[in-house]
């Protein structure tokens, strides 16, 4: 299912589960007839070729996050590792807030992170709204058997009869009610007669139950609301508690994994199903819920509703902003999905809540890129290195590495001139003590050119260094016989003034200043970091393609991308996506 295989994967309690399913022969009955559908169409399918049949179901009311990521390796990863499919479904059922945009840009980034929802030939890609039909007729197929009835009061009434806690809830005067009259009055939902809210469709379980979910849970309600694939064709939409267990029924999942919230859901899941099957709706076996614990990731925040409220009221960018943990801002940050898969796999699935440091994040991605990565050198903060006893006139080659865990493969050039940009930091006119780079008197490595001693410095008006002097010592050059005869102490980066490339350089940090900006009552638009983005004017070393997608590591200074949207070839833009070393802890 994914374009490379991952190493052998750590055993987790839903691999347990899966194993003994398969060796116990649960699903080997299973048949699939090319397409989801209800009893009738499963059962003139033939052997299903698919082991197991996972999901992955985002609502399309949002992009995905780093949270998403992590059920869509799971998923996803699962399926591949167990010969299944795993299915990607728009569980679109809230006309409201979702959009085709959304839906594009899920797909886009399932896409990118690797996965792929085809079997055996199967396009595995599907739409709740798709089911808006026979979800219908099994609402009416539960409302003929007793098991739904037509409620009248609103919603508001139908909240407060349904107890807390501690106390049962308030059977609905409408409960008993004959089945002919809940059919005629949810036919008239459906038909568009009453305006939102008047009325709603609820499940005849057991308004006593210490469970509130099985109090008599609604199944429909009335929504006059245009559905961003449907249009106008429906008036009364699913809740999600019973379209769910519905949607996976009939796409023959066999492992429906969610977040640990929906643990108290699972008996009203297991209801629907099991009433729906005695009806002989949906065939056998039927789906098993399971649940895990959902990321938590300090630093950021990942509810789509928080999200949208930054990108809305401009706090950042966009969705793809490279500061927020959406998978489109992580990609645009210069996020690997390698890294992103070596994250979620380190994580581990749990039934323990916990929260990941962000930290764990930036070192997949360092771990990931580290081996593999074209390294060059990059001047965020400027300052200008003359070498005097170098002729103007004169352009020496130097050959660096590509990647220094392969000495001996590729090699990258570049020239050594006069006139070099260093880094301001590298030259102190008072060194501290233990401070090896350049200062007045001492010799350091210009790394892969020659040893160089410094003679001093040229200040403007306000004492500010615009020049920094040295002298070369010949015979000194990297790669040379001579180069190891004198010791240094230090080792600095540069590039030739007259070659270097100008780019924009944008450094980021933590969006937010807490760790845990939206846990308890704080408000988390309090604690955004108004540093979390610098824009530098830095060079380049000549030869760097700065292209998005390819994440380049400049020496000392971390991995960086050129940005998907702002740069261009002659005006390069670039990204930080993480330093070298965690500077933050
Ligand atoms: P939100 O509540 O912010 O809208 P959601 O969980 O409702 O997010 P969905 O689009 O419904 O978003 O999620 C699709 C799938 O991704 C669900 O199966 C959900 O369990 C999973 N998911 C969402 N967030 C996380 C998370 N932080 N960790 C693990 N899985 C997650
Ligand atoms: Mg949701």
């Amino acid at each position: 299912m994914t374009t490379e295989s991952s190493p052998a994967p750590v055993s987790n309690f839903l691999r347990t589960i899966i194993e003994n399913d398969l060796k116990a022969g649960r699903y080997a009955q299973r048949l699939w007839a090319g397409r989801p559908g209800p009893a009738s169409v499963r059962m003139a399918g033939s052997a299903d070729p698919a082991n197991i049949r996972t999901r992955f179901p985002p609502e399309p009311n949002g992009y995905l996050h780093i949270g998403h990521a992590k059920s869509i390796c799971l998923n996803f990863g699962l399926a591949r590792d167990y010969q299944g499919a795993c299915h990607l479904r728009f569980d679109d059922t809230n006309p409201e807030k979702e959009e085709d945009e959304y839906v594009h840009a899920i797909i886009d980034m399932v896409r990118w992170l690797g996965f792929d929802w085809t079997h055996e030939g199967q396009t595995n890609c599907y739409y709740a709204s798709d089911y808006f039909e026979v979800m219908y007729q099994f609402a009416e197929a539960l409302v003929t058997a007793g098991h739904a009835y037509v409620d009248e009061h609103s919603a508001e009434e139908i909240r407060q009869a349904r107890g807390t806690l501690t106390e049962p809830g308030t059977d609905s005067p409408w409960r008993d009610r004959p089945a002919e009259e809940s059919l005629a009055q949810l036919r008239a939902m459906r038909d568009g007669k009453y305006p939102d809210g008047t009325m709603a469709l609820r499940a005849r379980i057991d308004m006593a139950s210490p469970n509130i979910n099985l109090r008599d849970p609604v199944l429909y309600r009335i929504r006059h609301a245009a559905h961003h694939r449907t249009g106008d064709a429906w008036c009364i939409y699913p809740m999600y508690s019973w379209a769910h267990p519905v949607e996976d029924a009939l796409e023959g999942i066999t492992h429906s994994f969610c977040t640990l919230e929906f643990e108290d859901q699972r008996p009203y899941y297991d209801w629907i199903l099991a009433r729906l099957a005695e009806l002989g709706q949906l065939a056998q076996p039927l789906p098993h819920q399971y649940e895990f614990a959902r990321l938590n990731l300090s630093y950021v925040v990942t509810s789509k509703r928080k999200l949208r409220q930054l990108v809305e009221e401009g706090h950042v960018q966009g969705w793809d902003d490279p500061r927020l943990p959406t998978l489109a801002g992580l990609r645009r940050r210069g996020y690997t999905p390698a890294s992103i898969r070596l994250f979620c796999e380190r994580l581990g699935v749990s039934k323990a809540d916990s929260r990941i440091d962000y930290s764990t994040l930036e070192q997949a991605l360092r771990d990931d890129l580290d081996p593999i990565a074209s390294r060059a050198v990059a001047v965020l903060d400027p300052i200008k290195l003359v070498i005097t006893n170098f002729p103007a006139d004169r352009t020496e080659p130097c050959t660096a590495p590509v990647n220094p865990h392969e000495p001996d493969g590729a090699q990258r050039s570049f020239p050594f001139t006069r006139e070099l940009w260093i880094e301001r930091d590298d030259f102190r006119e008072d060194p501290p003590r233990k401070y090896f780079r350049l200062f007045p008197g001492n010799t350091v490595r210009l790394k892969y050119g020659y040893i160089v001693r410094c003679t001093g410095c040229v200040k403007d008006s306000e004492g500010r260094v615009t020049e920094v002097h040295a002298e070369y010592l010949p015979d000194t050059k990297s790669g040379t016989p001579g180069a190891s005869a004198v010791k240094v102490k230090g080792t600095i980066t540069w590039i030739s003034a007259a070659h270097a490339v100008p780019a924009e350089i944008r450094l980021y940090d933590r969006l937010f200043t807490d760790a845990h900006p939206d846990s308890g009552d704080k408000d988390f638009l309090t604690l955004i970091n108004p540093e979390s983005c610098r824009s530098v004017q830095g060079w380049l070393e000549p030869g760097v393609q700065a292209e998005p997608g390819v994440t380049w590591q400049f020496e000392r200074l971390g991995y960086f991308v050129a940005d998907r949207i702002d740069s261009r070839i002659d005006q390069p833009v670039i990204n930080r996506a993480t330093t070298l070393r965690d500077t933050w802890a």
